[in-house]
């Protein structure tokens, strides 16, 4: 059974107070094609790939286009995956110049004999290695501008969807997160993905949970596959990702009770955010202790659904 769940991102917006038509529609658009691929026989990995991409290429979310803005008005962007049949994965941190950094991220993990790449470094192997190339300007959008501009004034380093960081009408249809992806393929192989221009406001070369394989994104075929979004540091003081794997492992814990547990933990170490997660057995969990997070799946009969609040899906 082919299972598939992908979030937008997580944060302390009025879900009641806020259009969210167009993030919904874009997220069931790409689940469909998801789906798609994976009912055609892709590989979890080629999958979550896939679809992260599509979210980059898409300026309602915190990823590739869209992406937030560093201090100095900067898009920094960190992406990783992780394949769960051997545990192979790749992530890129600081990209300013590849114009997908997932995609780069699983260059990094076939085509290089390491796991991770930074800044400068990264962007070179992206030339070498024949990916496409941009400007920094192919990510900024005017309404991260305002939302950068207004996290200056108020003194801010956010997540994209916290409320505090919109900056008037205009923008509040563009509330928009971090983005990944969990896979379960017809082998039953698990693959993760996610992509981030973190943090609203960030210190320049400040790097979050998304790229660090074990917080953020993890992928392990006798466990689960993770993709975090929400407060990075502390998903990385958790050791997210890894935390779920271990507890499903060694206590024999559920893949609800892990997650549970480990925002629980999460939570305590000052953080707000939600996780995407699925088991060798195809069980989903998408949990989230912020007010709302942005996310679809592709539910046990087949049919995507789409969610941003507590108890909204359609
Ligand atoms: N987790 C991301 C980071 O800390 C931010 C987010 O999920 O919105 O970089």
């Amino acid at each position: 059974m082919i299972r598939l769940a992908l979030h937008g991102g997580a944060g302390d917006l009025a879900v009641d107070q806020t259009d969210t038509t167009e993030q919904r529609a874009a997220l069931r658009r790409i689940a469909e094609a998801g789906r798609a691929m994976l009912q055609a026989g892709a590989s979890a990995v080629d999958a979550v790939e896939q679809v992260v991409a599509l979210l980059e290429e898409c300026p309602l979310f915190n990823a590739g286009v869209g992406a937030v803005l560093n201090r100095d008005g900067q898009p920094e962007l960190d992406a990783a995956i992780m394949s769960g049949m051997d545990r192979a994965c790749g992530a890129v941190t600081g990209i300013m110049r590849a114009k997908s950094p997932v995609r780069l991220a699983r260059a990094v993990m076939e085509r290089s004999p390491h796991v991770m790449f930074m800044g400068t470094g990264a962007e070179a192997l992206n030339r070498e290695l024949g990916l496409e190339e941009v400007t920094p300007d192919y990510f900024v959008t005017e309404a991260r501008f305002h939302q950068l501009k207004r996290a200056h004034e108020l003194g801010l380093i956010g997540l994209d969807h916290d409320d505090a960081l919109k900056s008037g009408a205009e923008t509040d249809s563009a509330a928009f997160g971090t983005v990944g992806a969990v896979a379960r393929d017809a082998h039953g192989h698990l693959a993760a993905a996610t992509s981030t221009g973190g943090l609203t406001n960030k210190h320049p070369g400040r790097i979050g949970d998304t790229p660090i394989i074990g917080a953020g994104t993890f992928a392990d075929d006798r466990s689960a596959a993770v993709s975090c979004t929400g407060t990075g540091e502390s998903f990385i003081r958790s050791g997210f990702g890894f935390e779920i794997h271990a507890r499903m492992s060694y206590c024999g814990w559920t893949l609800e009770r892990a997650c549970c547990e480990g925002l629980e933990e999460v939570r305590r170490l000052g953080g707000r955010g939600g996780s995407i997660a699925i088991d060798h057995e195809g069980y989903l969990d998408l949990s989230f202790n912020s007010a709302a997070m942005f996310r679809a799946w592709v539910a046990a009969d087949g049919i995507v659904r789409v969610a941003v609040g507590e108890n909204d899906v359609d």
